[in-house]
């Protein structure tokens, strides 16, 4: 049995610690928990013990969690995100963390509504990850911030695989100033094994799946 309690509590305890490290209010970091491949028991487990902000990567999944779970829960969109489902995920999240194309956006002005949102960086131009090079990234903020239905918020970058924290504290330094010359305020970044060097660059969200609720069946 996964123990969603002490889970909880020591999530928040290293983020107040990297917020006491880098001097800076737990209050401005965001704990999404990203519940992809977890069953509604977990997300439910973890909401009564006070968790509102709840992350999924595919919009099939997701569909049916939104409709369970109580409607004060922010849902955030990380998972790559197809242009032909862009327009149903601004219906369903309330933030996407993973924009990156001017189809995206088409598609978003369908939806009926105005959703907060981030543009993928790709950090180490990892073909295998979306997310846009560094050169791009400014002319596409520049659309997003157009863009009629969705509110600019600032950059999401998922760490490459198997740097050492020395070696991503740099990276992750880069990125928020990136972010902050292109008028980002948010910051998502970070995850079960990597949050405090995020912090540390000044993340205001941090995605954390399996540190909450144990290890996950692949996908
Ligand atoms: C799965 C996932 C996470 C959470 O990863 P953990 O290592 O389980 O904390 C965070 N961000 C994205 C984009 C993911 O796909």
């Amino acid at each position: 049995m996964v123990d969603h309690t002490a889970n909880l509590r020591a999530v928040r305890e290293r983020i107040e610690r990297a917020c006491g490290a880098a001097g800076r209010d737990p209050g401005a970091v965001t704990l999404v928990a990203v519940s992809k491949t977890y069953p509604l028991d977990d997300l439910r487990a973890l909401y009564d013990l006070g968790q509102r902000h709840f992350g999924e990567s595919r919009l099939q999944e997701a569909l049916p969690k939104v409709d369970a779970m109580p409607n004060d829960v922010t849902w955030h969109s990380i998972g790559r995100l197809q242009s032909n489902k862009a327009r149903r995920a601004a219906e369903a999240f309330d933030v996407l963390h993973t924009l990156e194309s001017e189809g995206q956006l088409r598609e978003i002005e369908k939806a009926g509504r105005t959703v907060d949102g981030l543009v993928e960086a790709n950090l180490a131009e990892e073909r295998t990850k979306g997310g846009l090079a560094p050169e791009s990234l400014a002319g596409f903020v520049e659309k997003v911030v157009q863009s009629s239905h969705v509110r600019f918020r600032g950059l999401m970058a998922i760490g490459p695989a198997g740097l050492p924290d020395e070696a991503l504290r740099p990276l992750y330094r880069d990125l928020a100033e990136t972010n902050a010359r292109l008028g980002g305020t948010w910051l998502s970044l970070g995850m079960s094994g990597d949050l405090e060097a995020a912090i540390a660059a000044g993340a205001t969200h941090v995605r954390v799946g399996t540190a909450l609720f144990g290890a996950r069946p692949p996908l």
